[in-house]
């Protein structure tokens, strides 16, 4: 009797194939995975809500009645005065995330931010993300900053913040080598975009409440769509008016300057 040979069936085939597919893939994923998340995972912490609970010290959570208010990017012969004379008004000290390119170029408005009684911080010298940057570099642009904005202020900086709040391993190497502490932050006004307002800025800050948390806002718009400082200034004061209402302390990351 003749055997027909036995048609080979697609099904068993393309699941061998799908599966070796995707095994494939995943193979490839877990040998790539690991290095970029160790290298970015640290850049992406302050996405999660969990990384508060984490790490408090890192993110700048505090106690229920204060707000630590915090600017970056200046200082900015434009803006700085305005924010300065707002907190003034106020009777209000924060900390000031310094360039070291901005007080390179204005070191008497930077030693001016020092005396009235503001925490001096550092930001880097150029305004650029890590993890394009090789460690060396890193440490480089903060060895730099450091010692422009110490002595423009003659304040000794403790606290560091990367700009974008991106963190790579030449960042925790570069702070550790120049025994700085890294602070981000909990809360933000947004006020960098273009279609910021002073409305927008305040609504995004009391999107969870300010209480405890660590507020970020520019006094400068050297890296910010140019003009959104206005938005900034504006939501200020509307920030001033709530923390005073409902007697939120508003103060620097440390408070005994
Ligand atoms: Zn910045």
């Amino acid at each position: 009797m003749l055997k027909l040979p036995v048609p080979k069936r697609e099904t068993p085939m393309a699941k061998i194939n799908l599966m070796s597919k995707s095994r494939y893939i995943k193979r490839t994923i877990a040998l790539i995975a690991p290095p970029l998340v160790v290298h970015s995972l640290p850049a992406t912490t302050w996405f999660f809500p969990f990384t508060q609970r984490f790490f408090p010290d890192l993110m700048g959570v505090t106690k229920a009645g204060r707000a630590i208010l915090t600017f970056d990017d200046g200082p900015d012969p434009v803006s700085t005065p305005k924010v300065l004379q707002i907190l003034k008004e106020n009777n209000v000290h924060a900390t000031f995330f310094m360039l070291g390119s901005m007080v390179e170029a204005h070191p008497n408005l930077a030693h001016a931010v020092a005396q009235a009684g503001h925490e001096i911080a550092l930001h880097g010298y150029e305004h650029r993300n890590h993890l394009f940057r090789s460690t060396r570099t890193i440490i480089y642009d903060l060895t730099k900053a450091k010692e422009i904005v110490e002595t423009a202020t003659g304040v000794k900086i403790r606290y560091y913040r990367p700009p974008y709040g991106v963190i790579s391993i030449g960042t925790l190497i570069a702070a550790r080598k120049l025994d700085l502490k890294i602070r981000l932050w909990t809360t933000w006004g947004r006020d960098w975009r273009a279609s910021a307002t002073s409305e927008s800025v305040i609504s995004d800050l009391m999107r969870h409440g300010i209480g405890g948390s660590t507020i970020l806002l520019h006094d400068s718009d050297c890296t910010s769509a140019p003009g959104s400082t206005w938005s900034t200034i504006g939501g200020l004061k509307k920030l001033m008016d709530f923390a005073n209402l409902n007697k939120i302390e508003l103060s620097p990351i440390t408070i005994d300057q």
